[in-house]
């Protein structure tokens, strides 16, 4: 339902004057570009701006959606009737081993970066990763331990001390680590209308010099395996893992890379990732994601989840058949080179 002239006053006096804006395309705040416009959209540059949208939009029972990077949310083409907020409160603090960042602060690389410079050890193995604080805490950020082993997946839970919330009962409270029940893509979050204001990490010392090198391959990594968001928008993994066989793998063996319907490709680099080559809409991704689901299902049985969140409101997913687009030349994925290299001792 429409806000109604009453409460939109309203929200402009409390949030300040000028900071409340109406019918703001949200695409641009999104990794993949997707997303119509938002009713209402504020941005939140302190802890207690957040705090404050958030009590606000409770007490005047105002749908809202609080957002990060956008790097694990598809928004619909017919965007969101509401008030976004979109979380900028960046302020960080280094001290005795440890960073306190507000939960809009971005991972990488403000403060990665800074936490290696000063020679602080347990962030460094998510450089690369779009996200804020308030994102990584949510989907308990992961990445794979340090080469060569490689041998487990490393979780933000490691590294997190404490963390300042406002509770879905308006309490701002600190909790510590174990509040959040993380567990592999999930925390309490995903059921407790919670918000993040700030999180407290502990590190350890470490040298610069070493880190560096985790860094650097693990930024290999990435680029050999993930689109580069700049030119290739996505939105990470589309499907979740399932263990022992890899979505990404299924999808592939399928030969469903290069499918393609109205901008949105499932990239040849990766067959879990799908790209906006341009003008792609959340109805393509949709329709895309449709399709890819059925024919997995239909070759092989397993029935792919997608890990990412869709918000607000959509149109009907594009009925299309996807065209197949050729792989670009010149194209090397990890496996090949992997397989390469295997082959050359
Ligand atoms: C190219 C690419 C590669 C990726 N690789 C990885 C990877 O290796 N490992 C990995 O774990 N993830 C990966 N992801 C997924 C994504 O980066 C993470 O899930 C990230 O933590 C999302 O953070 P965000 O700030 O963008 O959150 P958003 O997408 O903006 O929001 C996600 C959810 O968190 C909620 N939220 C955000 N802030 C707060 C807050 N302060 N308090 C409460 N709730 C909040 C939002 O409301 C929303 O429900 C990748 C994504 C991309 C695009």
């Amino acid at each position: 339902m429409p806000l109604k002239q009453r409460d939109i006053r309203k929200l402009a006096a409390v949030l300040g004057a000028g900071r409340v804006q109406r019918g703001v395309l949200l695409a641009p705040y999104t990794t993949m570009k997707i997303g119509g416009p938002a009713d209402f959209f504020y941005e939140a540059f302190t802890e207690q701006e957040l705090a404050q949208a958030i009590r606000t939009v409770r007490a005047m029972e105002i749908p809202h959606f609080l957002l990060g990077c956008g790097a694990n949310v598809v928004i619909g083409d017919k965007g969101f009737r509401g008030l976004v907020i979109r979380n900028r409160a960046q302020k960080t603090d280094l001290f005795a081993h440890r960073v306190r960042a507000a939960s809009g602060a971005i991972m990488y690389p403000d403060i990665i970066e800074r936490a290696v410079a000063a020679g602080l050890s347990g962030l460094e193995h998510y450089v690369g990763i779009p996200s804020t604080v308030g994102g990584a805490l949510w989907q308990n950020l992961h990445f794979l331990a340090p080469p060569p082993a490689r041998e487990r997946t490393m979780f933000i839970e490691e590294v997190l001390l404490s963390a300042d919330l406002l509770t879905e009962e308006n309490e701002v409270k600190t909790v510590g680590a174990e509040y959040f029940d993380f567990g592999y893509d999930y925390s309490i979050l995903h059921v407790r209308d919670d918000v993040v204001l700030s999180a407290t990490f502990q590190l350890a010392p470490g040298d610069p010099g070493w880190m560096r090198k985790i860094t650097e391959a693990n930024l290999a990594w990435r680029a050999l395996r993930h689109p580069p968001l700049d030119t290739e928008p996505s939105v990470g993994s589309i499907f979740k893992k399932i263990q022992g066989i890899g979505a990404g793998r299924l999808i592939d063996e399928c030969g469903l890379k290069g499918a393609s319907l109205g901008g949105i490709v499932v990239t040849h680099r990766h067959a879990n990732i799908m790209v906006n080559t341009g003008g792609g809409r959340a109805a393509d991704l949709q329709g895309l994601i449709a399709f890819v689901r059925a024919a997995v299902f239909e070759r092989t049985g397993y029935q792919l989840e997608t890990e990412i969140d869709f918000i607000g409101d959509f149109e009907r997913p594009n009925p299309s058949r996807p065209v197949f687009l050729p792989r670009p030349p010149g194209l090397i994925t990890a496996e090949e080179l992997a397989q390469r290299r295997n082959r050359n001792g």
